[in-house]
């Protein structure tokens, strides 16, 4: 068994060393504590673990969405506990991201309640893949399972390898479910930051979780080598700007949780959106004129945005953000340009 736990962990460290620099994008704000927001109704927003973390809590227990960096999950976890004491039934990862999964093992390992005599906490803690159902498109786990370490000579798999795995995945374009009074959608986004995004809608308190399809204040990082292309992240914006209705004074309405950055509403994706749409443009252009990369890179077709949008601590810098544009243009579909790992054997489940 302490074998298999080493495995685990040695597998988080190697995903968090060959995405270590998405982890530069998650600086905790204000000396390392977390903010929680109030969103609306009863969703909450987390800053600082990591990724955002959307929390809607209701009198069946607490719903996730996404589990910040690993470093950050008993703060995270504490945090949570202020919002509710009832059990977390639920985890969502957006995308496979260490910043956005990274809390996933010690939200598996956590008790199912937080009161210390609660009978079923010791069955539940020594049972990997209960109680806590996490859910994430296949492509989630096909990525994350594919960056586990391999099995050692006689070693064997077992259910402690897949803690903290998303056992709940889906492969259709969408998944629905009723949680806590109110429906909740996620929406499959193609291609988009990656090739495994979700968007979570909560219908009742009308609130969408974006993960990092939608990082106001920041260039998108449009995850190429996994799947991610510009056409899909525009075409997720324009989704997401389905989904989100203004109220008529065209401020709240419904809100925006973000990957990263600030809580939003409608107006910050239309001018999200319009900025990629915007440099695209250039880029195609520039491409149509035979220029090379470095020669559109040299022209800096983001130069009037680069003020709001890149800063010293910037994950993604301007001439990434370019470069990643001109990829998603030249090399076809992002599909055959970096396919999903094959689906590991087992059966699949999701709708
Ligand atoms: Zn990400």
């Amino acid at each position: 068994m302490r074998r298999l736990i080493h495995g685990v962990l040695l597998a988080a460290a190697v995903l968090a060393i060959g995405l270590g620099r998405i982890l530069a994008q998650s600086a905790p704000a204000g000396g390392g504590g977390l903010e929680t927001l109030r969103v609306q109704r009863n969703v909450y927003a987390v800053f600082g673990a990591g990724g955002n973390v959307t929390v809607q809590v209701g009198d069946e227990g607490v719903l996730v969405v996404d589990s910040g960096l690993a470093a950050s999950a008993g703060a995270l976890l504490a945090e949570i506990r202020k919002l509710s004491n009832r059990p977390i039934r639920f985890l969502i990862n957006t995308h496979f991201h260490p910043d956005h999964v990274g809390g996933n093992v010690a939200f598996s390992s956590a008790p199912v309640d937080p009161r210390p005599d609660f009978a079923a906490n010791a069955a539940a803690a020594a049972d990997p893949l209960q109680p806590l159902n996490i859910i994430a498109h296949e492509h989630v786990l096909n990525r994350m399972t594919a960056a586990l370490a391999p099995l050692a000579a006689g070693q064997t798999g077992g259910s402690e390898r897949l803690r903290g795995m998303p056992i709940d995945e889906y492969f259709v374009p969408s998944k629905d479910m009723h949680f806590n009074g109110e429906a909740i959608i996620l929406y499959h986004d193609a291609n988009a930051h990656t090739d495994g995004d979700s968007m979570i809608l909560f219908r009742g308190s009308d609130v969408v979780s974006a993960g990092d399809v939608f990082t106001p204040g920041s260039y998108p990082f449009i995850d190429v080598a996994n799947g991610g292309s510009v056409s899909g992240e525009i075409a997720a914006l324009n989704h997401l700007l389905q989904l989100a209705v203004p109220a008529h004074t065209q401020e709240g309405g419904t809100y925006i949780v973000p990957g990263h950055g600030r809580l939003s509403d409608e107006a910050d994706v239309v001018e999200f959106r319009d900025m990629i749409v915007i440099v695209r443009d250039r880029v195609q252009d520039m491409i149509r004129k035979k220029m090379t990369l470095d020669q559109i890179k040299a022209a800096r077709p983001t130069r009037d945005y680069d003020p709001q949008y890149v800063t010293p601590a910037s994950f993604v810098k301007a001439d990434q953000f370019v470069e990643s544009v001109y990829k998603g243009l030249t090399t076809g579909t992002a599909a055959a340009a970096a396919p999903a790992p094959k689906a590991p054997a087992g059966k699949r489940q999701g709708r």
